[in-house]
C-alpha cells in the first residue's frame, strides 16, 4: 500500500481535517505555510495523469468540497497545488492535492 493508501486506512496517523466516502483531508506533517493540507481521493490513483472518466468523479469530488475545507481552516484565498509526476516533485504516487494559505502567498508559480 502507497502511504497516502495507508493514511486512509488508518495505519499511519494524520491529522484529519475531512472525511467523506470518497475523500479525505489531513494536514501536510511538514506544513509550508499556516495552512497546508493534503485532499486525496479514497481510491489509488497514481497522478494526475491517471485520471480517467472512471475516477474523476474522486477529482471534482475534491474540487466541490475545497473552498468548505479551506474556510474550515479560516482562509478564503489560497493555492491549490498538484504536482505530477518527477520532474514536478511528486514525491506520494497517490494523486493529491496540496491547500496552502493563511499567508501571503509570492505571486510566481515556480
Ligand atoms: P508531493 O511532494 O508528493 O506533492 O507532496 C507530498 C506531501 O506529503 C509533502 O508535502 C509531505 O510533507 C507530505 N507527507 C509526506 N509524508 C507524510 C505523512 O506521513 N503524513 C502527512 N500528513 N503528510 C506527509
Ligand atoms: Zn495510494
Amino acid at each position: 500500500m502507497c502511504l497516502f493508501c495507508e493514511i486512509i486506512a488508518g495505519n499511519i496517523p494524520s491529522t484529519k481535517v475531512y472525511e467523506d466516502d470518497n475523500i479525505l483531508a489531513f494536514k501536510d506533517i511538514n506544513p509550508v505555510a499556516p495552512v497546508h493540507i493534503i485532499v486525496v481521493p479514497k481510491v489509488h490513483i497514481e497522478s494526475a495523469n491517471d485520471i480517467t472518466a472512471d475516477n474523476s468523479k474522486y477529482v471534482s469530488d475534491i474540487f466541490e468540497k475545497i473552498p468548505e475545507i479551506a474556510k474550515s481552516q479560516g482562509i478564503d484565498s489560497y493555492r491549490i497545488i498538484n504536482n505530477c509526476g518527477e520532474d514536478a516533485g511528486q514525491t506520494v504516487k497517490h494523486l493529491h492535492f496540496h491547500i496552502v494559505g493563511g499567508t501571503k502567498l509570492g505571486e510566481k508559480i515556480v
